[in-house]
């Protein structure tokens, strides 16, 4: 193979239809600032993911930052999250001035363990934040029990589940706000992108204000917002990408199932399942090296970098382990997210990834010796 393989390639609409569609900008001269093309990708993304209300972001990270932000915690309050996440989630909270609480997760599926979250909350906690990893759902009905029961906010992290739907109800419903990221690197993007599920009009129009400098109107800046717009191009960008979202989905669900075909069997190798049924994304396809495999998650990862595959460690360190956050805040202990995270690897899965590349790849890892 003369070229690598990487873990994700972004989605892209046919160039021509992207220039169309970009055209009336130059009569517009309208680059930004909840242009036409920002609302009318809020309209079709709250009609896709069935949710009230949408506000678009400059990415996934500030609609994190932001949602969390319009909830005006008081400096110093807790916050539970989980430490199997992209550092994203834990910075959002910190950038807050808020203390990150790490609570364990589960190995079934890597999301948060609601059975641990009671024993971490103290009188200092303020709402819960965990993260639908790999788009799967977190259990959201016990996280919301514990939440009613201690008056706590759930803001989920939900920038892996676009798309994920339970029965007919879109994720994004669940708490008091979810956020999505659509990153050139996610199912669905926007070049850069993100956006909050808002419950109801109140809490859009505080995202509205926090994305736009806190600012109400010409003389009245009412809150220390920061500048979290999507601009037009970005905008454009997704509503040509959600007309391509069905082949987009299909051709990541044939991925999906032509590895589980070629490596579901394979001894030590874990592929791990959904606890809460729902439709699903294929957003990434996650395994787990374990002992009997005979090979480490390094050894494995380094012979598929030999051949110019470049598989990655998602998520690898915790981001409680990492250099900004070590033994800086109160954590759990944290054994399952531990050697989950020294076991996981995720592998190229994205729209565009021939059958010939992930049968390269299913007999690299079958092959099992170096
Ligand atoms: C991608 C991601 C984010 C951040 O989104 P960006 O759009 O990259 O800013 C946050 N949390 C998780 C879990 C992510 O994967």
């Amino acid at each position: 193979m003369e070229k690598g393989i990487y873990v994700t390639r972004s989605s892209m609409p046919p160039y021509e239809e992207y220039i169309e569609a970009i055209k009336p900008l130059w009569e517009s001269h309208w680059l930004t600032n909840m242009g036409e093309y920002h609302q009318e990708l809020e309209r079709r993304l709250e009609e896709y993911l069935g949710v009230p209300r949408i506000s678009l972001t400059v990415n996934g990270h500030m609609a994190l930052e932001l949602a969390i932000q319009a909830f005006s915690f008081p400096e110093g309050s807790e916050i539970i999250t989980t430490p199997y996440t992209f550092v994203s989630t834990t910075h959002a909270i910190v950038r807050n001035r808020l203390e990150p609480v790490f609570c364990d997760v589960k190995e079934t599926d890597g999301t948060i363990d609601e059975t641990q979250i009671e024993s971490l909350i103290t009188p200092k906690t303020v709402a819960i934040v965990p993260v639908h990893v790999y788009g799967n759902l977190c259990n959201v009905d016990e996280i919301q029990k514990i939440a009613d029961k201690y008056n706590l906010k759930v803001i989920y992290d939900a920038a892996h589940a676009f798309g994920v739907k339970r029965g007919d109800v879109g994720i994004g419903n669940y708490g008091d706000a979810s956020i999505y990221s659509f990153h050139a690197t996610k199912v669905f993007n926007t070049i850069e992108g993100g956006g909050v599920v808002c419950k109801d009009e109140k809490m859009y129009e505080r995202m509205y204000d926090l994305k736009d400098f806190g600012i109400r109107n010409e003389e009245l800046t009412a809150s220390v917002g920061a500048n979290g717009k999507m601009s037009e191009f970005s905008a454009i960008m997704g509503l040509c990408n959600l007309n391509h979202l069905n082949n987009a989905f299909d051709a990541r669900r044939r991925a999906y199932e032509r590895y589980c075909e070629g490596i579901g069997d394979v001894k030590g190798i874990r592929i791990p399942v959904p606890e809460v049924e729902t439709t699903r994304n294929y957003a990434y396809f996650p395994i787990f090296v374990e002992d009997e495999y005979g090979l480490s998650r390094d050894e494995l990862h380094r012979k598929l970098a030999n051949n110019m595959i470049f598989a990655r460690k998602y998520f690898y360190p915790l981001t409680a382990d990492q250099a900004c956050f070590k033994n800086r805040y109160k954590s759990a202990r944290l054994p399952v997210a531990r050697k989950m995270s020294s076991q996981v690897m995720v592998l190229p899965l994205f729209e565009g990834l021939a059958d010939e590349q992930i049968d390269i790849i299913i007999s690299i890892i079958k092959e099992n010796i170096t």
